[in-house]
Protein backbone atom coordinates (compact mmCIF):
# COMPACT_ATOMS: atom_id res chain seq x y z
CA UNK A 1 0.00 0.00 0.00
CA UNK A 2 1.61 3.26 -1.09
CA UNK A 3 0.84 6.84 0.41
CA UNK A 4 0.34 9.80 -1.48
CA UNK A 5 -0.01 12.51 0.26
CA UNK A 6 -2.17 15.89 -0.41
CA UNK A 7 0.02 18.00 1.14
CA UNK A 8 -3.03 19.74 3.17
CA UNK A 9 -3.21 21.11 6.83
CA UNK A 10 -6.21 19.13 9.37
CA UNK A 11 -8.07 21.75 10.82
CA UNK A 12 -10.57 20.42 12.75
CA UNK A 13 -11.66 17.85 10.92
CA UNK A 14 -11.00 19.59 7.25
CA UNK A 15 -7.88 18.86 5.39
CA UNK A 16 -6.84 22.76 4.08
CA UNK A 17 -4.71 23.66 1.21
CA UNK A 18 -2.86 27.27 1.42
CA UNK A 19 -1.33 29.22 -1.13
CA UNK A 20 2.01 28.72 -1.15
CA UNK A 21 3.94 25.12 -0.95
CA UNK A 22 7.25 23.84 -0.31
CA UNK A 23 8.85 20.42 -0.87
CA UNK A 24 9.60 17.73 1.25
CA UNK A 25 12.90 16.81 0.94
CA UNK A 26 12.97 12.79 1.23
CA UNK A 27 16.14 10.47 1.26
CA UNK A 28 14.97 8.65 -1.23
CA UNK A 29 11.73 8.64 -3.24
CA UNK A 30 9.45 10.73 -4.67
CA UNK A 31 9.51 14.57 -2.89
CA UNK A 32 5.89 15.95 -2.75
CA UNK A 33 4.12 19.04 -2.29
CA UNK A 34 3.03 20.73 0.91
CA UNK A 35 1.29 23.48 1.75
CA UNK A 36 2.96 26.24 4.02
CA UNK A 37 1.94 26.51 7.52
CA UNK A 38 0.59 30.05 8.76
CA UNK A 39 -0.38 32.19 12.05
CA UNK A 40 -4.26 32.31 10.64
CA UNK A 41 -4.43 28.76 10.30
CA UNK A 42 -2.65 28.13 13.90
CA UNK A 43 -5.80 30.87 15.12
CA UNK A 44 -8.57 28.56 13.44
CA UNK A 45 -7.08 25.61 15.15
CA UNK A 46 -6.25 26.89 18.18
CA UNK A 47 -10.26 28.43 18.40
CA UNK A 48 -11.72 24.69 17.37
CA UNK A 49 -9.24 23.56 20.14
CA UNK A 50 -10.91 25.76 22.87
CA UNK A 51 -14.55 24.72 21.61
CA UNK A 52 -13.22 20.91 21.47
CA UNK A 53 -12.36 21.65 25.16
CA UNK A 54 -15.88 21.57 26.41
CA UNK A 55 -16.84 18.66 25.66
CA UNK A 56 -13.67 16.44 25.60
CA UNK A 57 -11.97 17.95 28.42
CA UNK A 58 -15.17 16.86 30.45
CA UNK A 59 -15.50 12.95 28.60
CA UNK A 60 -15.27 10.37 30.16
CA UNK A 61 -12.22 8.05 31.01
CA UNK A 62 -13.97 5.17 29.33
CA UNK A 63 -14.82 7.71 25.95
CA UNK A 64 -11.22 8.45 25.83
CA UNK A 65 -10.00 5.02 26.49
CA UNK A 66 -12.04 3.90 23.00
CA UNK A 67 -10.50 7.04 21.29
CA UNK A 68 -6.99 5.89 21.76
CA UNK A 69 -7.22 2.41 21.08
CA UNK A 70 -8.99 3.32 17.78
CA UNK A 71 -5.93 5.80 17.04
CA UNK A 72 -3.61 2.96 17.11
CA UNK A 73 -6.11 0.45 15.27
CA UNK A 74 -6.24 3.24 12.65
CA UNK A 75 -2.09 3.53 12.91
CA UNK A 76 -1.57 -0.19 12.70
CA UNK A 77 -4.40 -0.49 9.91
CA UNK A 78 -1.46 1.71 7.96
CA UNK A 79 1.05 -0.10 8.56
CA UNK A 80 3.15 -0.47 5.49
CA UNK A 81 2.30 2.63 4.29
CA UNK A 82 3.89 4.54 7.60
CA UNK A 83 7.14 2.66 7.13
CA UNK A 84 6.90 3.59 3.56
CA UNK A 85 6.64 7.03 3.58
CA UNK A 86 8.25 7.36 7.06
CA UNK A 87 11.69 5.75 5.79
CA UNK A 88 11.63 7.51 2.39
CA UNK A 89 11.89 10.83 4.23
CA UNK A 90 14.14 9.84 6.95
CA UNK A 91 16.51 7.51 5.73
CA UNK A 92 15.73 5.48 9.13
CA UNK A 93 15.50 1.91 8.36
CA UNK A 94 12.80 -0.18 7.97
CA UNK A 95 13.31 -2.07 11.28
CA UNK A 96 13.47 1.47 13.11
CA UNK A 97 10.19 2.65 11.44
CA UNK A 98 8.17 -0.57 12.52
CA UNK A 99 9.44 -0.90 16.35
CA UNK A 100 8.99 3.21 16.52
CA UNK A 101 5.78 2.28 15.00
CA UNK A 102 5.07 -0.30 17.81
CA UNK A 103 5.99 1.94 20.24
CA UNK A 104 3.49 4.79 19.22
CA UNK A 105 0.66 2.31 19.17
CA UNK A 106 1.72 0.84 22.46
CA UNK A 107 1.91 4.41 24.24
CA UNK A 108 -1.66 4.39 22.85
CA UNK A 109 -2.69 1.52 24.35
CA UNK A 110 -0.35 2.09 27.55
CA UNK A 111 -2.67 5.16 27.96
CA UNK A 112 -5.84 3.80 27.36
CA UNK A 113 -5.50 1.67 30.31
CA UNK A 114 -3.75 3.56 32.29
CA UNK A 115 -6.67 6.49 32.78
CA UNK A 116 -9.17 3.67 33.11
CA UNK A 117 -6.97 3.03 36.34
CA UNK A 118 -7.90 6.71 37.74
CA UNK A 119 -4.80 6.18 39.74
CA UNK A 120 -3.55 9.41 37.81
CA UNK A 121 -6.05 11.69 38.61
CA UNK A 122 -4.58 11.55 42.49
CA UNK A 123 -7.68 12.09 44.27
CA UNK A 124 -7.90 13.03 47.96
CA UNK A 125 -10.76 13.55 50.33
CA UNK A 126 -10.22 15.14 53.59
CA UNK A 127 -13.79 14.86 55.56
CA UNK A 128 -15.16 17.86 57.20
CA UNK A 129 -14.74 18.08 60.75
CA UNK A 130 -17.84 20.38 61.88
CA UNK A 131 -17.15 19.99 65.78
CA UNK A 132 -13.70 20.71 65.31
CA UNK A 133 -12.18 23.58 67.50
CA UNK A 134 -11.35 26.35 67.53
CA UNK A 135 -12.42 26.06 63.76
CA UNK A 136 -14.51 23.38 61.88
CA UNK A 137 -13.12 21.84 58.93
CA UNK A 138 -15.08 22.13 55.55
CA UNK A 139 -15.07 19.41 53.14
CA UNK A 140 -12.17 19.01 51.05
CA UNK A 141 -11.94 17.18 47.70
CA UNK A 142 -8.86 17.44 45.15
CA UNK A 143 -8.71 16.10 41.76
CA UNK A 144 -6.36 16.11 38.82
CA UNK A 145 -8.16 18.30 35.95
CA UNK A 146 -7.56 18.80 32.02
CA UNK A 147 -5.72 21.83 31.53
CA UNK A 148 -7.02 22.94 27.99
CA UNK A 149 -5.58 22.72 24.25
CA UNK A 150 -2.18 21.92 24.08
CA UNK A 151 0.50 22.56 21.71
CA UNK A 152 3.05 20.10 20.25
CA UNK A 153 6.24 20.23 17.96
CA UNK A 154 6.83 17.22 16.00
CA UNK A 155 10.10 16.04 16.71
CA UNK A 156 12.41 15.44 13.71
CA UNK A 157 14.26 12.38 15.21
CA UNK A 158 11.11 10.08 16.04
CA UNK A 159 8.80 10.83 13.14
CA UNK A 160 6.37 8.74 14.99
CA UNK A 161 6.23 8.32 18.52
CA UNK A 162 7.74 11.86 19.09
CA UNK A 163 5.65 13.35 16.17
CA UNK A 164 2.25 13.92 15.37
CA UNK A 165 0.74 10.87 17.24
CA UNK A 166 3.72 10.83 20.08
CA UNK A 167 4.21 10.55 23.49
CA UNK A 168 3.08 14.16 23.82
CA UNK A 169 -0.17 14.01 22.11
CA UNK A 170 -1.06 10.55 23.22
CA UNK A 171 -0.41 12.17 27.05
CA UNK A 172 -2.73 15.34 26.30
CA UNK A 173 -5.52 13.14 24.98
CA UNK A 174 -5.56 10.84 27.62
CA UNK A 175 -5.94 13.69 30.36
CA UNK A 176 -8.51 15.17 28.24
CA UNK A 177 -6.60 18.16 26.22
CA UNK A 178 -7.15 18.95 22.35
CA UNK A 179 -3.79 19.17 20.90
CA UNK A 180 -2.55 21.49 17.88
CA UNK A 181 0.53 19.66 16.33
CA UNK A 182 2.89 21.92 14.66
CA UNK A 183 4.45 18.80 12.11
CA UNK A 184 8.30 18.76 11.75
CA UNK A 185 9.76 19.92 7.69
CA UNK A 186 11.57 16.83 7.97
CA UNK A 187 8.87 14.37 7.44
CA UNK A 188 5.50 16.08 6.11
CA UNK A 189 4.50 12.77 4.33
CA UNK A 190 4.65 10.49 7.87
CA UNK A 191 3.09 13.55 9.83
CA UNK A 192 -0.15 13.36 7.19
CA UNK A 193 -1.32 10.05 7.16
CA UNK A 194 -0.58 9.71 10.85
CA UNK A 195 -3.48 12.82 10.96
CA UNK A 196 -5.25 11.07 8.45
CA UNK A 197 -4.99 8.10 11.61
CA UNK A 198 -6.08 10.76 14.13
CA UNK A 199 -9.08 12.12 11.94
CA UNK A 200 -10.64 8.25 11.31
CA UNK A 201 -10.19 7.77 14.84
CA UNK A 202 -11.99 10.91 15.53
CA UNK A 203 -14.95 10.08 13.36
CA UNK A 204 -15.36 6.67 14.56
CA UNK A 205 -15.83 8.00 18.36
CA UNK A 206 -17.07 10.67 17.52
CA UNK A 207 -15.34 13.09 18.94
CA UNK A 208 -15.51 16.90 18.57
CA UNK A 209 -13.70 17.85 15.23
CA UNK A 210 -11.17 20.71 17.29
CA UNK A 211 -9.76 17.70 19.06
CA UNK A 212 -7.10 17.30 16.54
CA UNK A 213 -5.43 19.54 14.00
CA UNK A 214 -1.87 19.53 12.14
CA UNK A 215 -0.25 22.43 10.93
CA UNK A 216 2.15 21.38 8.48
CA UNK A 217 5.64 23.71 7.61
CA UNK A 218 6.19 27.64 7.87
CA UNK A 219 7.95 29.89 8.87
CA UNK A 220 9.14 30.48 12.95
CA UNK A 221 5.75 32.53 13.07
CA UNK A 222 3.75 29.85 12.79
CA UNK A 223 5.60 27.99 15.85
CA UNK A 224 5.88 31.36 17.65
CA UNK A 225 1.82 31.75 16.56
CA UNK A 226 1.19 28.89 18.15
CA UNK A 227 2.75 28.87 21.60
CA UNK A 228 1.45 32.51 21.78
CA UNK A 229 -1.90 31.93 21.29
CA UNK A 230 -4.32 32.83 23.97
CA UNK A 231 -6.29 29.55 23.90
CA UNK A 232 -2.83 27.32 24.60
CA UNK A 233 -2.18 26.24 27.92
CA UNK A 234 0.71 24.36 27.73
CA UNK A 235 3.08 23.15 24.94
CA UNK A 236 5.21 20.03 24.14
CA UNK A 237 8.50 20.06 22.68
CA UNK A 238 11.69 18.26 21.48
CA UNK A 239 14.35 19.64 19.40
CA UNK A 240 17.45 21.57 20.04
CA UNK A 241 18.49 23.89 23.14
CA UNK A 242 18.32 27.44 20.91
CA UNK A 243 14.79 26.73 19.01
CA UNK A 244 13.36 25.01 22.58
CA UNK A 245 14.96 28.46 24.82
CA UNK A 246 13.54 30.77 22.23
CA UNK A 247 9.66 28.76 22.43
CA UNK A 248 10.31 28.56 26.23
CA UNK A 249 10.99 32.65 26.51
CA UNK A 250 8.00 33.47 24.50
CA UNK A 251 5.90 31.40 26.27
CA UNK A 252 6.91 33.37 29.60
CA UNK A 253 6.49 36.75 28.33
CA UNK A 254 2.84 35.94 27.33
CA UNK A 255 0.23 38.05 29.18
CA UNK A 256 -0.59 34.78 30.54
CA UNK A 257 2.60 32.41 31.19
CA UNK A 258 2.19 28.80 30.31
CA UNK A 259 4.44 25.95 31.11
CA UNK A 260 6.98 24.75 28.12
CA UNK A 261 7.55 21.25 28.62
CA UNK A 262 10.50 21.10 26.33
CA UNK A 263 13.56 18.06 26.04
CA UNK A 264 16.08 19.80 24.54
CA UNK A 265 20.11 19.03 24.52
CA UNK A 266 21.94 16.03 26.66
CA UNK A 267 25.08 14.45 26.36
CA UNK A 268 24.61 11.84 28.55
CA UNK A 269 27.54 11.41 30.24
CA UNK A 270 29.19 7.85 31.25
CA UNK A 271 31.53 7.38 34.09
CA UNK A 272 33.85 3.99 33.69
CA UNK A 273 34.47 3.00 37.36
CA UNK A 274 38.14 1.79 37.18
CA UNK A 275 37.43 -1.92 38.71
CA UNK A 276 34.58 -2.25 35.40
CA UNK A 277 36.78 -0.90 33.30
CA UNK A 278 39.86 -3.36 34.40
CA UNK A 279 37.31 -6.20 34.30
CA UNK A 280 35.67 -5.93 30.69
CA UNK A 281 37.11 -2.65 29.13
CA UNK A 282 37.26 -3.85 26.01
CA UNK A 283 33.80 -5.41 25.78
CA UNK A 284 32.92 -1.56 27.32
CA UNK A 285 34.58 -0.01 24.59
CA UNK A 286 32.53 -1.77 21.85
CA UNK A 287 29.31 -1.48 23.50
CA UNK A 288 29.76 2.46 23.92
CA UNK A 289 30.36 2.37 20.01
CA UNK A 290 27.26 1.00 19.59
CA UNK A 291 24.90 2.99 21.34
CA UNK A 292 26.98 6.27 20.24
CA UNK A 293 26.30 5.05 16.54
CA UNK A 294 23.01 3.64 16.71
CA UNK A 295 20.32 5.72 14.52
CA UNK A 296 23.68 8.04 13.44
CA UNK A 297 23.87 9.03 16.78
CA UNK A 298 20.58 11.10 16.54
CA UNK A 299 18.97 10.09 20.00
CA UNK A 300 18.36 12.72 22.66
CA UNK A 301 19.77 9.78 25.22
CA UNK A 302 23.12 9.29 23.16
CA UNK A 303 26.07 8.51 25.52
CA UNK A 304 28.29 11.35 23.86
CA UNK A 305 30.95 11.96 26.98
CA UNK A 306 32.45 8.60 28.98
CA UNK A 307 34.95 9.48 31.63
CA UNK A 308 38.01 7.35 32.64
CA UNK A 309 40.42 7.26 35.19
CA UNK A 310 43.84 7.56 33.64
CA UNK A 311 45.51 4.04 33.07
CA UNK A 312 46.57 1.34 30.37
CA UNK A 313 42.70 -0.04 31.28
CA UNK A 314 41.11 3.11 30.30
CA UNK A 315 43.57 3.20 27.13
CA UNK A 316 42.28 -0.49 26.25
CA UNK A 317 38.40 0.79 26.68
CA UNK A 318 39.13 3.81 24.33
CA UNK A 319 40.81 1.84 21.33
CA UNK A 320 38.57 -0.74 21.50
CA UNK A 321 35.53 2.03 21.24
CA UNK A 322 38.10 3.55 18.44
CA UNK A 323 38.53 0.38 16.50
CA UNK A 324 34.69 -0.48 16.49
CA UNK A 325 33.75 2.82 15.62
CA UNK A 326 36.32 2.93 12.48
CA UNK A 327 34.69 0.08 10.85
CA UNK A 328 31.57 1.56 10.95
CA UNK A 329 29.95 2.78 7.60
CA UNK A 330 28.46 6.35 7.13
CA UNK A 331 24.93 6.87 7.90
CA UNK A 332 22.10 8.90 6.46
CA UNK A 333 21.43 11.97 8.81
CA UNK A 334 17.34 13.37 9.57
CA UNK A 335 18.12 16.57 7.36
CA UNK A 336 20.45 18.21 5.42
CA UNK A 337 20.78 21.20 8.48
CA UNK A 338 21.09 18.25 11.01
CA UNK A 339 23.99 16.94 9.22
CA UNK A 340 25.63 19.83 8.43
CA UNK A 341 25.02 20.67 12.44
CA UNK A 342 27.22 17.48 13.04
CA UNK A 343 29.64 18.22 11.12
CA UNK A 344 30.65 22.06 12.29
CA UNK A 345 29.73 20.47 15.68
CA UNK A 346 32.73 17.88 15.46
CA UNK A 347 34.94 20.78 13.93
CA UNK A 348 34.21 22.99 16.86
CA UNK A 349 34.83 20.06 19.44
CA UNK A 350 38.36 18.69 17.66
CA UNK A 351 39.53 22.68 17.74
CA UNK A 352 39.41 23.30 21.26
CA UNK A 353 42.09 23.78 23.66
CA UNK A 354 43.96 20.29 24.67
CA UNK A 355 41.13 17.78 22.42
CA UNK A 356 43.25 15.21 21.09
CA UNK A 357 41.98 13.46 17.43
CA UNK A 358 41.27 9.62 18.12
CA UNK A 359 38.76 9.11 14.68
CA UNK A 360 37.91 12.05 12.26
CA UNK A 361 35.88 11.51 9.70
CA UNK A 362 34.85 12.96 6.29
CA UNK A 363 30.92 13.48 5.92
CA UNK A 364 29.66 13.27 2.60
CA UNK A 365 26.38 16.26 2.60
CA UNK A 366 23.45 14.41 4.56
CA UNK A 367 25.64 11.13 5.68
CA UNK A 368 27.57 11.10 9.00
CA UNK A 369 30.45 9.12 10.03
CA UNK A 370 31.72 8.55 14.00
CA UNK A 371 34.23 11.05 15.26
CA UNK A 372 35.39 10.46 18.56
CA UNK A 373 38.03 12.62 20.69
CA UNK A 374 40.13 12.68 24.02
CA UNK A 375 40.63 15.37 26.26
CA UNK A 376 41.78 15.87 30.05
CA UNK A 377 40.08 17.02 32.79
CA UNK A 378 41.30 19.82 33.56
CA UNK A 379 41.07 21.05 30.24
CA UNK A 380 37.49 20.19 29.85
CA UNK A 381 37.01 21.99 33.19
CA UNK A 382 38.15 24.85 32.01
CA UNK A 383 36.02 24.78 29.06
CA UNK A 384 32.20 24.55 28.52
CA UNK A 385 32.02 24.33 25.16
CA UNK A 386 32.98 20.63 25.59
CA UNK A 387 29.72 19.79 27.61
CA UNK A 388 27.61 20.81 24.56
CA UNK A 389 25.21 18.34 22.59
CA UNK A 390 26.96 17.23 19.51
CA UNK A 391 23.85 15.63 17.55
CA UNK A 392 25.17 12.43 16.02
CA UNK A 393 27.94 9.82 16.07
CA UNK A 394 30.43 11.59 18.20
CA UNK A 395 32.31 10.56 21.30
CA UNK A 396 34.39 12.59 23.73
CA UNK A 397 36.71 11.10 26.35
CA UNK A 398 37.31 12.91 29.14
CA UNK A 399 40.57 11.40 31.56
CA UNK A 400 40.13 12.03 35.07
CA UNK A 401 43.83 11.95 37.34
CA UNK A 402 41.73 9.59 39.93
CA UNK A 403 38.28 9.12 41.71
CA UNK A 404 38.32 13.25 43.20
CA UNK A 405 38.76 14.37 39.62
CA UNK A 406 36.02 12.20 38.44
CA UNK A 407 33.71 13.31 41.11
CA UNK A 408 34.48 16.87 40.32
CA UNK A 409 33.89 16.29 36.87
CA UNK A 410 30.57 14.83 37.79
CA UNK A 411 29.49 17.91 39.71
CA UNK A 412 30.29 19.89 37.12
CA UNK A 413 28.24 19.05 34.25
CA UNK A 414 24.83 20.54 33.48
CA UNK A 415 21.34 18.91 33.46
CA UNK A 416 21.04 15.83 31.91
CA UNK A 417 18.40 13.20 30.62
CA UNK A 418 21.06 10.23 32.09
CA UNK A 419 23.43 9.27 33.48
CA UNK A 420 25.51 6.05 33.51
CA UNK A 421 27.84 4.16 36.04
CA UNK A 422 29.69 0.80 34.38
CA UNK A 423 30.50 -0.21 37.79
CA UNK A 424 31.56 -3.90 39.63
CA UNK A 425 30.77 -4.97 43.15
CA UNK A 426 34.65 -3.28 44.25
CA UNK A 427 33.19 -0.02 42.53
CA UNK A 428 30.54 0.27 45.04
CA UNK A 429 32.30 2.93 46.78
CA UNK A 430 33.34 5.23 44.47
CA UNK A 431 29.57 4.53 43.31
CA UNK A 432 27.95 5.65 46.28
CA UNK A 433 29.81 8.34 46.28
CA UNK A 434 28.78 9.64 42.57
CA UNK A 435 25.11 9.07 42.77
CA UNK A 436 24.15 12.16 45.17
CA UNK A 437 25.52 13.93 42.73
CA UNK A 438 23.82 12.20 39.42
CA UNK A 439 20.56 12.25 41.38
CA UNK A 440 20.88 15.99 41.30
CA UNK A 441 21.94 16.32 37.63
CA UNK A 442 20.38 13.69 35.60
CA UNK A 443 16.18 12.12 35.68
CA UNK A 444 17.31 8.46 35.20
CA UNK A 445 20.87 6.94 35.94
CA UNK A 446 21.70 3.78 35.10
CA UNK A 447 23.80 1.18 36.21
CA UNK A 448 25.89 -1.08 33.37
CA UNK A 449 23.79 -0.21 30.22
CA UNK A 450 23.53 2.30 27.77
CA UNK A 451 20.96 4.77 27.58
CA UNK A 452 19.69 4.75 24.60
CA UNK A 453 16.51 2.68 24.37
CA UNK A 454 13.82 4.38 26.61
CA UNK A 455 11.32 1.99 28.00
CA UNK A 456 7.91 3.39 28.00
CA UNK A 457 6.31 2.51 31.33
CA UNK A 458 5.01 4.12 34.74
CA UNK A 459 8.50 4.22 36.21
CA UNK A 460 10.65 6.30 33.30
CA UNK A 461 11.59 9.25 33.63
CA UNK A 462 12.92 10.82 30.38
CA UNK A 463 13.70 14.71 31.45
CA UNK A 464 15.86 16.48 33.88
CA UNK A 465 17.38 19.73 35.24
CA UNK A 466 17.88 22.58 32.17
CA UNK A 467 18.71 21.96 29.24
CA UNK A 468 17.89 18.24 29.29
CA UNK A 469 14.52 19.62 29.75
CA UNK A 470 13.04 23.12 30.74
CA UNK A 471 10.86 21.75 33.24
CA UNK A 472 12.51 19.39 35.80
CA UNK A 473 9.62 18.28 37.66
CA UNK A 474 8.21 16.43 34.34
CA UNK A 475 8.53 13.67 32.22
CA UNK A 476 8.13 13.39 28.43
CA UNK A 477 8.01 9.34 28.13
CA UNK A 478 6.07 6.89 30.34
CA UNK A 479 2.62 7.19 32.22
CA UNK A 480 3.78 10.13 34.56
CA UNK A 481 3.88 12.39 31.22
CA UNK A 482 0.41 12.72 31.50
CA UNK A 483 0.74 15.45 34.88
CA UNK A 484 1.97 17.92 32.55
CA UNK A 485 -1.07 18.34 30.98
CA UNK A 486 -3.19 18.74 34.32
CA UNK A 487 -3.57 20.44 36.95
CA UNK A 488 -4.32 19.97 40.81
CA UNK A 489 -8.40 21.76 41.82
CA UNK A 490 -9.80 21.57 45.47
CA UNK A 491 -13.75 21.28 45.32
CA UNK A 492 -14.63 22.38 49.22
CA UNK A 493 -18.00 21.91 50.34
CA UNK A 494 -19.29 20.86 46.94
CA UNK A 495 -22.28 19.00 47.08
CA UNK A 496 -21.71 15.64 45.47
CA UNK A 497 -24.69 15.83 43.09
CA UNK A 498 -22.84 19.18 41.58
CA UNK A 499 -19.15 17.18 41.92
CA UNK A 500 -17.02 15.58 38.96
CA UNK A 501 -18.42 12.12 38.41
CA UNK A 502 -14.56 10.78 38.73
CA UNK A 503 -14.29 12.34 42.45
CA UNK A 504 -18.19 11.25 43.58
P1 LIG B 1 14.68 22.56 16.09
O1 LIG B 1 15.48 23.36 15.15
O2 LIG B 1 14.71 22.97 17.51
O3 LIG B 1 13.17 22.59 15.55
C1 LIG B 1 12.13 21.88 16.22
C2 LIG B 1 10.80 22.55 15.89
O4 LIG B 1 10.73 23.82 16.53
C3 LIG B 1 10.60 22.84 14.41
O5 LIG B 1 9.24 22.66 14.12
C4 LIG B 1 10.99 24.30 14.28
O6 LIG B 1 10.34 24.96 13.23
C5 LIG B 1 10.51 24.86 15.60
N1 LIG B 1 11.31 26.00 16.02
C6 LIG B 1 12.64 25.99 16.32
N2 LIG B 1 13.03 27.22 16.71
C7 LIG B 1 11.94 28.01 16.65
C8 LIG B 1 11.72 29.41 16.92
N3 LIG B 1 12.69 30.20 17.32
N4 LIG B 1 10.48 29.89 16.74
C9 LIG B 1 9.47 29.09 16.31
N5 LIG B 1 9.62 27.78 16.01
C10 LIG B 1 10.84 27.24 16.19
O7 LIG B 1 15.09 21.04 16.05
P2 LIG B 1 15.33 20.04 14.81
O8 LIG B 1 14.89 20.67 13.54
O9 LIG B 1 14.69 18.79 15.19
O10 LIG B 1 16.89 19.74 14.79
C11 LIG B 1 17.88 20.71 14.88
C12 LIG B 1 18.82 20.37 16.03
O11 LIG B 1 18.06 20.11 17.21
C13 LIG B 1 19.65 19.11 15.86
O12 LIG B 1 20.82 19.33 15.13
C14 LIG B 1 19.93 18.72 17.30
O13 LIG B 1 21.05 19.42 17.78
C15 LIG B 1 18.72 19.17 18.04
N6 LIG B 1 17.79 18.07 18.39
C16 LIG B 1 17.85 17.57 19.64
C17 LIG B 1 17.00 16.57 20.01
C18 LIG B 1 17.02 16.03 21.39
O14 LIG B 1 16.33 15.07 21.63
N7 LIG B 1 17.74 16.62 22.31
C19 LIG B 1 16.08 16.05 19.10
C20 LIG B 1 16.02 16.58 17.83
C21 LIG B 1 16.89 17.60 17.49
P3 LIG B 1 11.06 25.09 11.80
O15 LIG B 1 11.18 23.70 11.28
O16 LIG B 1 10.12 25.94 11.06
O17 LIG B 1 12.39 25.72 12.07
Amino acid sequence: MTFTPHGKHLIAGTWISTEDTFVSAPVRGTSHKFSVGTPDLVAQACAAAEEAFWEFGYSSRETRSTFLNTIADEIEARGEAITEIGTQETGLPTGRLQGERGRTTGQLRLFADHILKGDYLDRRHDIALPDRTPLPRSDLRMMQRPIGPVAVFGASNFPLAFSTAGGDTVAAFAAGCPVVVKGHDAHPGTGEIIAEAIHAAVEKCNMPKGVFSLVQGGDLSVGQALVQHPFIKAVGFTGSLAGGRALFDLCMKRPEPIPFFGELGSVNPMFMLPEAIAARGEDLGKGWAGSLAMGAGQFCTNPGIAVVIDGSEADAFVESARATLSELGAQVMLTDGIAKAYTSGAAKIGAQQGVQDLLTSMCDQREAKPFLFKVSASDWLGNHALSDEVFGPLGLVVVAKDADEMHKIARSFDGQLTATLHMDEDDTALARRLLPVLERKAGRILANGFPTGVEVCDSMVHGGPYPASTNFGATSVGTLSIRRFLRPVCYQDIPEAVLPVDLV
